[in-house]
């Protein structure tokens, strides 16, 4: 049944981008792709950038991860995706634009707050949550200090971004623009970090 939505749903696609406007597609591809935006943000099925931003197909381009989280800078020869996705971003592509998007009631910030007791069942999530912990140092009890760690955790990301020598220097010479955002499911707000701990609403 989610499968056939999912075939109903591309059909939909099919004809609003290529019987509708058959030169959208066509434009993309033969002029390739250039988003000016990309979004870090989590694999949580609520929160799809191009969903939740209403974007258009060639607008956005999105890694998404367990907690929309930016690893430290390693170039190790060992399998970063993340790093990759950003290294194509800003040097390939080079967007003018990376926003780091959080969400409330992240599960991979639950798993990093609470979830010591299941740890037979993650071989990667633990590890990988790793990156943001001192997010957890913060962090004593209860969902309003989950929130907490969530954007937090972003601030973390942003700083692990400037980590990056390419991001950093483009940040630095005005050609690149960061940008921590956090999505509040319940009230239907997102929220932009400004500085220290303070949040400003986008929606007014
Ligand atoms: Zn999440």
């Amino acid at each position: 049944m989610t499968i056939d939505r999912l075939i109903a749903g591309f059909k939909s696609f099919r004809k609003t981008y290529y019987e509708e406007q058959p030169d959208f597609f066509r434009s993309l591809v033969e002029k390739g792709q250039r988003p000016d935006v990309m979004v870090i943000a989590c694999s949580d099925s609520r929160v799809d950038p191009s969903v939740v931003a209403k974007a258009e197909p060639g607008e956005l381009f999105i890694v998404r991860n367990v907690a929309n989280l930016v690893p430290p800078y390693e170039p190790d020869g060992r399998h970063h995706g993340t790093s990759a996705a950003i290294e194509f971003a800003v040097r390939e592509l080079k967007v003018g634009h990376i926003i780091v998007m959080g969400h409330s009631h992240c599960g991979g910030i639950r798993c990093l707050c609470e979830g010591r007791e299941d740890t037979e069942n993650r071989e990667f999530v633990d590890d990988w949550m790793r990156i943001v912990e001192q997010a957890r140092d913060d962090c004593s009890e209860g969902e309003a200090h989950l929130r907490h760690v969530e954007r937090e955790a972003v601030k973390l990301s942003m700083a692990n971004l400037l980590g990056f020598p390419w991001v950093k220097r483009r940040v630095e010479n005005g050609r690149l623009e960061l940008h921590g955002w956090w999505f509040d499911l319940e009230a239907g707000e997102l929220l932009a970090h400004e500085a220290g701990d303070n949040w400003k609403t986008l929606t007014g």
